[in-house]
């Protein structure tokens, strides 16, 4: 499955896209547009951010 966020970026806390594919266990790797770092975001079974870093 894939998805797009539009979340704070935990590395330089600018508003963001990331668009990933989210595993199984609900995590996905994406790329930040602004500071270009990866960035691990991890969902709950609805969909819902619970945590990046
Ligand atoms: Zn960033």
């Amino acid at each position: 499955m894939s998805a797009t966020f539009t979340i704070p970026c935990p590395k330089c806390g600018s508003v963001s896209t990331f668009k990933t594919g989210v595993s199984r266990s609900g995590t996905g790797v994406g790329t930040c547009r602004n500071c270009h770092k990866s960035v691990r975001i991890q969902v709950d079974g609805k969909g819902n951010v619970v945590r990046t870093s």
